[in-house]
């Protein structure tokens, strides 16, 4: 089960978000909630779906781990729910959940 580590709020009202999937101390991985831009666009969520990256971009601390493995879609539904429950968003988990289940 995914379990959230560390979340990291930005002035602007969005958060990073330290998740890991509950199987390994290797099973580190990011979202990012952002909130709406001047109360007018939609607040939205960037969840990963890999573990790790195999491409290794110079500039980026998920490149130097190398790629560990694919997130289940399971596991990124859990990483949106955790998301949409710690910004007091629950009223969004149905409607987001709903059409995929
Ligand atoms: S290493 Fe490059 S492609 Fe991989 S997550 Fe980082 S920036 Fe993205």
């Amino acid at each position: 089960m995914v379990r959230k580590i560390e979340r990291v709020k930005s002035i602007d009202g969005s958060s990073k978000y330290l998740f890991n999937d509950g199987k390994s101390e290797k099973g580190n991985f990011e979202a990012i909630y952002f909130y709406p831009v001047d109360g007018i666009q939609e607040s939205s969520i960037c969840v990963s779906t890999q573990i790790g990256c195999s491409v290794g971009c110079a500039f980026c601390a998920t490149g130097k781990l190398g790629f560990n493995r694919n997130l289940k879609s399971t596991e990124m539904l859990e990483t949106i729910a955790k998301i949409l429950e710690e910004e007091k968003k629950v009223e969004k988990i149905l409607e987001t959940l709903h059409p995929l289940l």
